[in-house]
């Protein structure tokens, strides 16, 4: 089942989610990883993704889900971007979603090697905002991004700060997929990641795109 993204006329029906991680330096100190030497990506399948305003149920595998507030780029046509240069041409519409993370879950994993997704592709594991449309002002290298949780400011960043940029980031998903009108790229995350709880509300806001919340629920 796809998810329907509408945007000023057209209806985009989104199948898969491209995610990206360790996009922000001060984040991958955070975590302690290594820089990595290409982008780091992940995909999460369309039924994670969660309408602003509904409630997050806190999944049941895992002890430590950790919010990650990123930029959302949703593509507008189906091909490949071979340069930077035409990656724009790319994107319809951009929002803010939280990228969740069971991060003990995550922790094994990465200990022995295996694959993320109980980590990071569950249920609910991708709240979303609305789209605005890109609009020839708006700067890719210039979105603000915070998070609350509650009333507690816990994550602010810029795209500015980002390892790839948005435009190299659709280049080099070109280089694997083809991309579709409908996939949405989580951009990665700036720093600040951490916990939420039962009964948390979660707020993530860019002066642009708008302000969305999600409560998490037993
Ligand atoms: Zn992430």
């Amino acid at each position: 089942m796809s998810y329907k993204i509408q945007l000023n006329q057209q209806t985009f029906h989104t199948e898969r989610i491209f995610c990206i991680g360790r996009n922000y330096v001060q984040h991958i100190e955070e975590l302690q990883n290594e820089l990595p030497a290409a982008p780091v990506i992940f995909m999460k399948p369309a039924s994670c993704l969660v309408k602003s305003g509904q409630s997050i149920p806190y999944p049941t595998h895992g002890q430590e889900m950790h919010h990650e507030a990123e930029i959302v780029v949703l593509i507008g046509k189906s091909g490949k971007a071979k340069q930077v240069q035409e990656a724009r041409t790319f994107i319809a519409g951009l929002s803010i979603g939280i990228d969740f993370t069971l991060r003990d879950v995550q922790r094994q994993l990465k200990e022995k090697g295996l694959p993320w997704e109980r980590a990071k592709a569950f249920d609910h594991s991708a709240p979303i905002g609305d789209f605005i449309p890109l609009s020839g002002t708006i700067d890719l290298t210039n979105l603000d991004i915070r998070c609350w949780v509650n009333e507690d400011l816990r994550q602010e960043g810029n795209s500015a700060q980002m390892i790839y940029r948005i435009e190299t980031l659709i280049v080099e998903l070109s280089h694997i997929w083809q991309l579709n009108a409908g996939d949405l790229i989580y951009t990665g995350t700036p720093a600040g990641v951490s916990a939420v709880k039962i009964g948390d509300v979660i707020r993530v806001e860019n002066s642009q795109i708008g302000r969305f919340e999600w409560k998490i629920t037993a």
